[in-house]
């Protein structure tokens, strides 16, 4: 069996010899990419539902769909983005022309949770093809259909020393991380995030993180609650909860409390039928470990909706929780799934506040009409990205950036900023030599120079 350092050497050697540089490479790799997924469509579907039970609709939007639109969206700006950037220039330089230059890291490991365990390795792997680096990937071990599939599709579409898979836990992933790699794209939870960081400094490889966090949805008293209620009852039971960027809780103005729950109960029965544990559309629990974990979260406050739970098929309804405080064990870690804590706030600033005094949220979420204090509410707390009077949406533009900052990340992606996720930026000064300025020379005079 060859050693991850093997697998690494061979991927280094294929990038020094200049394989992966050329625009025709990489445009060559990103259309055989969309035409692997393409071609092995109906095994994705299986895989997919094998691990997460996942539906066929919910499979093609957040993750089949999503990367066909991610490699269209770079095979259309490739050129554009791999043009050097010329700059200006300074008087002091005159007679030079200055520009940045997009190059490649070189051997770039990936490596992905088992949440979204198709879109989450494969989409930072557009970016590192793009950019013109070998890759490594290394999927979850948690979401092991879509990771064997992963390792086989890939391993029949492409040069094993240009973009290869490997599979394994955290010993695998313990001894990747003693070989050199050029840049670490690592996603999942902020504990092992520190890990990657730390091991990536033993060789001084930068790292992108895109990490978790309890992400904040505030349902101001102005906003439109039935939108606000079905909006957020998409985005945090979409995949069972299990989404980086689900709205973890909900902070609802006390006078539309009343209102805002009685329309998240409707739209839970609407999208999900009356017992969703029979909805064979309806995400499953990853594990039992997780499913364990969330089960603990069943005993805070009062279940308003759902609560049901099937160990078996470690399903779990869309929960509800009303009555929580800060100070219920849901309220101090991400929950990612399928239980809604609700808190209420009187005063907007004194929930923002609150909001702040935690760590910075990988999304916000604020629901309300008055512009002024939608800007407000922007402006004052600090967090990755998000949406006004919408949850998830920002994350399916390519134009917007995604990542998240402090414990919930470092460094962003999707569309350009993928590309420029595995790019170094290389600063070139050209010189003339039809002239020479003195001023920088002892005795030379700064006026006369420029004169
Ligand atoms: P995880 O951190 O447990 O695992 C992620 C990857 O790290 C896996 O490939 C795993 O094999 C590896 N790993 C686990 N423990 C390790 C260790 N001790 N040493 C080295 N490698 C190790 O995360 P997860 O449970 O797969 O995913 C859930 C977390 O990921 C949540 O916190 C979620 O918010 C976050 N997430 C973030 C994003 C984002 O885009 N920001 C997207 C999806 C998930």
């Amino acid at each position: 069996m060859e050693t991850t350092e093997r697998i690494v050497a061979n991927s280094r050697s294929y990038f020094l010899h200049g394989n992966t540089v050329s625009f025709e490479f990489r445009k060559k790799q990103l259309v055989n990419l969309k035409d692997m997924i393409k071609k092995h469509e109906s095994s994705i579907y299986r895989a997919l539902k094998r691990d997460l039970n996942k539906s066929r609709h919910e499979a093609f939007t957040t993750e089949i769909g999503f990367l066909y639109n991610e490699i269209d969206f770079t095979l259309k700006n490739l050129g554009n983005w791999m043009e050097p950037e010329k700059v200006a220039s300074p008087i002091t330089h005159k007679g030079t022309k200055s520009y940045i230059m997009k190059e490649p890291y070189g051997v770039a490991l990936v490596i992905s949770p088992w949440n979204y365990p198709l879109q989450l390795a494969l989409a930072p792997v557009i970016g590192a093809i793009a950019a013109g680096n070998s890759i490594v990937l290394k999927p979850s071990e948690h979401s092991k259909a879509t990771s064997s599939l992963l390792s086989k599709m890939i391993s029949e579409t492409f040069d094993s020393s240009f973009f290869t898979v490997i599979e394994g836990g955290i010993e695998v992933t313990t001894e990747l991380l003693k070989q050199k790699f050029d840049t670490i794209f690592f996603t999942g939870s902020t504990k092992v995030g520190k890990i990657i960081m730390r091991e990536a400094s033993n060789h001084l490889t930068p790292v992108t993180l895109e990490l978790g966090g309890k992400s904040p949805a505030i349902v101001d008293i102005d906003s439109n609650i039935n939108l606000a209620a079905k909006r957020i009852v998409w985005g945090k039971f979409t995949n069972a909860g299990q989404t980086c960027v689900a709205p973890d809780y909900v902070y609802v103005h006390d006078k539309v409390k009343f209102k805002f729950l009685k329309a998240v109960k409707k739209y839970i029965r609407s999208f999900y039928s009356k017992d969703p544990l029979k909805n064979n559309d309806y995400t499953k629990i990853i594990n039992e470990k997780h499913f364990d974990r969330l089960l603990g979260f069943l005993e805070d406050g009062e279940i308003l909706h759902g609560g049901g739970t099937n160990r078996e098929t470690l399903m779990m309804e869309p929960t509800v929780l009303d009555k929580i405080s800060w100070q219920d064990s849901v309220m101090q870690e991400e929950i990612f799934g399928p239980i809604l804590p609700i808190l209420s706030f009187t005063n907007l600033e004194d929930a923002l506040y609150k909001i702040k005094m935690s760590d910075k949220p990988l999304a916000l979420y604020y629901f309300g009409e008055d512009n002024h204090t939608q800007q407000q509410v922007i402006e004052y707390v600090p967090f990755g990205g998000g949406s006004i009077n919408d949850t998830l949406y920002h994350l399916a533009n390519p134009h917007l950036p995604f990542g998240g900052v402090g414990n919930s990340g470092m460094g962003s992606y999707h569309g350009k900023y993928s590309f420029e996720a595995f790019s170094h930026q290389k600063s070139v000064l050209k010189q003339t030599t039809k002239f020479d300025m003195p001023f920088r020379y002892p005795g030379g005079k700064l006026s006369e120079s420029i004169a």
